[in-house]
């Protein structure tokens, strides 16, 4: 066949240029979606970041200083099946690899000095869940916010309790429900910001006693997943119920903020709370 029937063979499209939106389906360019802070600019859906990812689009460039990274590590004292691989996985991951998926450490947003506590859902692949590492680093934060007088911030992307580590885990709720009681009793300022997904035990205790709560558009907040509300309720709840806009709508969320103005939100309550 003359060569000049011949289809030319297709550039070769560089691997990882392209991102899908999981949520519209989308093809975006990664550059332009990793540039909007992985927020999809057909649909607008905020896609989940890692703790690092939400530091650095947080805090200002180089201030961050990470508590205790490999400090403390839990123990799978029910020897609960599978959970020690995903502990041990998670740490080995890389040299220095955290402990747990709660990142906490000091930084300063537009200049004001706080304490950041960032849950990274996807560390281990325990859905951001709170265990006993979580709930001591989370007290540990709080102890560094009271002493340095500076705010609190914390970021929640959670499963809710860490079912692998049993009544351990939910006595969490009441140990971060009692460190923030402390910061309330200080005077010093709490701020939430709940992220997708956003539920079970840390919604039934520290990210529900924030002094200022805010949300990202269409995460999920909610106490209880979707079937087991179904199964608990004999009324329908209304479909958006588990949404930050239904909890925005009833009081439980202050104000619902995009992702690209959370930081200049957040710098503005610094500002304002005197932090
Ligand atoms: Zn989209």
């Amino acid at each position: 066949m003359p060569d000049w029937f011949r289809r030319p063979a297709p550039a070769a499209v560089p691997e990882g240029a392209f991102t899908k939106c999981t949520k519209c389906g989308a093809i975006l360019y990664t550059k332009d979606f990793e540039r909007d802070f992985k927020v999809c600019n057909k649909c607008g859906h905020h896609h989940r970041l890692s703790a690092d990812e939400r530091i650095a689009m947080t805090a200002d460039e180089g201030s961050f200083v990470e508590f205790g990274r490999r400090d403390i590590r839990a123990l799978d004292f029910l020897q609960f099946p599978g959970y020690g691989d995903k502990l041990t996985g998670a740490e080995s991951a890389e040299e220095n690899a955290r402990t747990d998926g709660l990142v906490t450490g000091v930084a300063t947003i537009s200049g004001h000095p706080c304490v950041l506590a960032v849950s990274d859902f996807e560390w281990g692949r325990l859905a951001g869940t709170m265990g006993s590492v979580f709930g001591e680093k989370f007290a540990r934060a709080a102890d560094r916010a009271l002493e340095e007088q500076s705010a609190l911030i914390t970021f929640c992307a959670s499963g809710g309790a860490r079912m692998q580590e049993g009544l351990t885990s939910l006595m969490q709720m009441a140990k971060t429900s009692l460190s923030v009681a402390q910061l309330d009793k200080a005077r010093v300022p709490y701020i939430v910001v709940l992220t997708n997904p956003s539920t079970g035990g840390a919604v039934a205790s520290y990210a529900s006693l924030g002094d200022v709560i805010y949300a990202e558009p269409g995460a999920t907040v909610g106490l209880s997943g979707e079937r087991v509300a179904a199964q608990a309720q004999s009324v329908k709840p209304p479909a958006n119920y588990r949404t930050a806009e239904f909890m925005e709508e009833h009081g439980q969320v202050d104000k619902i903020v995009a992702r690209k103005e959370l930081t200049t939100m957040l710098a503005k309550t610094l500002a304002f709370l005197g932090s």
